[in-house]
C-alpha cells in the first residue's frame, strides 16, 4: 500500500466527471463565446442558438435540431408533438433514469415498463414485443450509458405495429448504429424523434441545463418548434397547448465551443474504457460492459457488474467495493439502484418485485467507475489497481 501511495502522490484528484480540466483546455473559446453573448445582451434567442443548431444538424445528420431547455423537456415535447392521447401506452425500459417514464406519466399517458438485456443493459426487443397491446402508441428506447439500443429490430416492430419511436439519446450523443444493409445513423436520428440532454456531465454538456430534439420530418419539426414556444406559430396566436422551453444563448455559446471537440471527447472516453476493459476482462467477479456489434459505444458511463462465483449479482460485494474505493479517493456510483417499477411514485398494480428480473439483478450489482474526457494513465492505473485490491478484500 505505502509504495502505491508514494507513487501516486502527485496524482490529480479523481472525480466521476472532471469538467474543470476540460474547461481549461478550451478556456479561450468558451470565455470568448460567453463574452460575446454578454456584449450582445441577446440572452434569449440569440444568434448563437441558431448557429449551434445548424452545427449540430451537420454533426448528427439530423434534418432538424430543435434546442430546448433540458433533456426532460425534450422527451415531454416529443410525446406532445406526436399527439398522443390520454390512456395511450408508451413502452420504456424499467432500468433507466426516471425522466424517461416521468414525462409519460405527466402527460396522462400510460407508461408500460419492460425488462432489459443483461449484457447491454438496453431494452429487450422480445420484452417490447410481448408488451405491445392495441393501446400501444410509442416505444421510447433509451441508449443507456452511451450504446444504442437494438434499433433495427425495434424499428421493424414499430413498423409492423404502427408505433412511433422516440429515442432517449440523452447519454449517447455521437454513438453510431449500423444497419444490416450497411448504412449507419447517429443516436437520436433513427426514430420519428430523438431527444438529448446537455446537462453538464453528459457527453456534450453545457454549463447549466440544455437539451434538444432531433427529427427528419418537416411537419413534426414545425410542431415541435411551436410546442416549445407556447404552442405559438404566429406571434400571440396559440394553435395548441405548449410549454416554454428554450436553450439559453449562453449555453448555446458554450456548446458551440465544445461541439468541434466532441469526437476527441468520445475518443478519450473510449480510450479510458478500453483500459478498463483490458484490466478487468479476465477477472473473476466482475463483468465489463457488454457490447453489440451494431453500435459504437460513447461511454457516458463505464459500468461494471459485480457477481459471485456462480455469476449471480453480488450486491454486498458491490457496496463494500464502493465504500473501499471511496476510502481510496475514488468515487464510484450506482446507476441505477431502483428500477422504475419499484419506485414509490410509479407503483402500479400491474407490476411488482420479481416481474423484471434482469433489471432487478442489474440494480443489485452495477457500479459505474469514473469516466470523463480527462482521465490520465496514472489515474486509470490507480483506479484499476484499487478495484482489484478492493475486490480481493471485499469478496470474502
Ligand atoms: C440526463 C437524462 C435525461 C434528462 O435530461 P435533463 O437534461 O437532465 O432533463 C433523460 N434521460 C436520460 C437517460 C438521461 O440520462
Amino acid at each position: 500500500m505505502i509504495p502505491n501511495l508514494l507513487f501516486y502522490k502527485d496524482m490529480k484528484k479523481i472525480q466521476m466527471v472532471d469538467l474543470q480540466t476540460q474547461y481549461l483546455q478550451i478556456k479561450q473559446d468558451i470565455d470568448q463565446g460567453i463574452q460575446r453573448v454578454i456584449d450582445s445582451a441577446q440572452f434569449v434567442k440569440g444568434e448563437q442558438v441558431t448557429a449551434f443548431q445548424h452545427h449540430l444538424e451537420q454533426y448528427t445528420g439530423s434534418r432538424h435540431v430543435i434546442p430546448v431547455g433540458n433533456g426532460t423537456d425534450a422527451l415531454q415535447i416529443a410525446l406532445m408533438a406526436l399527439g398522443l392521447q390520454h390512456g395511450d401506452e408508451v413502452i420504456t425500459p424499467t432500468f433507466t433514469f426516471i425522466a424517461t417514464a416521468e414525462v409519460v406519466a405527466l402527460l396522462g399517458l400510460t407508461p408500460v415498463v419492460v425488462d432489459v438485456d443483461w449484457d447491454t443493459m438496453n431494452l429487450s426487443v422480445e420484452a417490447v414485443e410481448r408488451a405491445i397491446t392495441p393501446k400501444t402508441k410509442a416505444i421510447v428506447p433509451v441508449h443507456l450509458f452511451g450504446q444504442c439500443a437494438a434499433m433495427e429490430p425495434l424499428m421493424a416492430l414499430a413498423r409492423k405495429h404502427n408505433l412511433y419511436i422516440v429515442e432517449d439519446a440523452c447519454q449517447a450523443i455521437g454513438a453510431r448504429y449500423t444497419f444490416r444493409d450497411g448504412h449507419t445513423a447517429q443516436a437520436g436520428t433513427m426514430g420519428e424523434i430523438g431527444c438529448t440532454s446537455f446537462f453538464p456531465s453528459k457527453n456534450l454538456g453545457c454549463y447549466g441545463d440544455g437539451g434538444a430534439l432531433f427529427t427528419n420530418d418537416d411537419e413534426l419539426a414545425a410542431r415541435i418548434r411551436a410546442i416549445a414556444n407556447h404552442g405559438m406559430v404566429v406571434r400571440y396566436h396559440h394553435d395548441m397547448v405548449g410549454v416554454n422551453s428554450r436553450l439559453d444563448t449562453l449555453q448555446a455559446a458554450v456548446l458551440d465551443a465544445k461541439l468541434p471537440h466532441l469526437d476527441e471527447y468520445t475518443q478519450a472516453r473510449q480510450t479510458a474504457a478500453a483500459y478498463y476493459d483490458r484490466a478487468f476482462a479476465d477477472m473473476q467477479g466482475v463483468l465489463v460492459p457488454g457490447r453489440t456489434e451494431q453500435s459504437t459505444h460513447v461511454f457516458h458511463q463505464y459500468t461494471l457488474r459485480l457477481t459471485d462465483s456462480n455469476g449471480e449479482p453480488a450486491p454486498a460485494v458491490r457496496d463494500r467495493l464502493k465504500a473501499y474505493l471511496a476510502d481510496q479517493g475514488i468515487p464510484a456510483m450506482v446507476y441505477y439502484p431502483v428500477p422504475l417499477h419499484l419506485q414509490k411514485a410509479y407503483q402500479d398494480p400491474r407490476y411488482g418485485k420479481g416481474d423484471f428480473p434482469v433489471a432487478e439483478r442489474l440494480a443489485d450489482c452495477v457500479l459505474s467507475l469514473p469516466m470523463h474526457t480527462c482521465l490520465d494513465e496514472e489515474q486509470l492505473a490507480y483506479i484499476v489497481e484499487h478495484v482489484k485490491q478492493g475486490l480481493a478484500l471485499c469478496s470474502h
